[in-house]
């Protein structure tokens, strides 16, 4: 996708924070971080829903992502982190180019997700497993 500007972040034709990339990912800051060190990474091709990944990529990806979380932490001096995957426009995924976010967290940084929990109804939780299980 030519136009997408993660992909021409990847190619290197707009500037960006890189902070480190191999043959098949590349991380670098958010532009507008929640705390400083708040990074991002991506697979150098471009693929718009974390299922659309081969698994080779994918691979790459989630090494990367767990290198990318342990080199933001040591640095920020950070207590904890959130990885966060907003898939599609309704998880509010606003680059269409798989991302993980890294957000580097301490317990006086003010930022709250916003998380709302529900409990299963008589019989919904056994359902939702079975339909899940039929779908791996
Ligand atoms: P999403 O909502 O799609 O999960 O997150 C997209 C993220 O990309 C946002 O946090 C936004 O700040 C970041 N972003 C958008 N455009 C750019 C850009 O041109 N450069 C960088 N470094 N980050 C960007
Ligand atoms: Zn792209």
């Amino acid at each position: 996708m030519n136009d997408c500007i993660f992909c021409r972040i990847a190619r290197g034709e707009i500037p960006a924070h890189k902070l480190m990339e191999d043959g098949l990912t590349l991380s670098f800051l958010d532009i507008n971080p929640v705390n400083p060190g708040h990074a991002l990474v991506i697979t150098k091709n471009h693929y718009a829903a974390l299922t659309d990944i081969p698994p080779d990529e994918m691979r790459a990806l989630a090494e990367h992502l767990q290198r990318l979380a342990c080199a933001v932490s040591t640095a920020t001096g950070a207590e904890g982190y959130n990885i966060i995957l907003n898939n599609g426009v309704c998880a509010g995924q606003v680059v269409p180019h798989a991302h993980f976010h890294v957000i580097p967290r301490t317990s006086s940084d003010g930022y709250r997700l916003g998380w709302r929990q529900g409990k299963y109804g008589q019989g919904e939780a056994e359902a939702i497993c079975r339909k899940i299980r039929d779908n791996f």
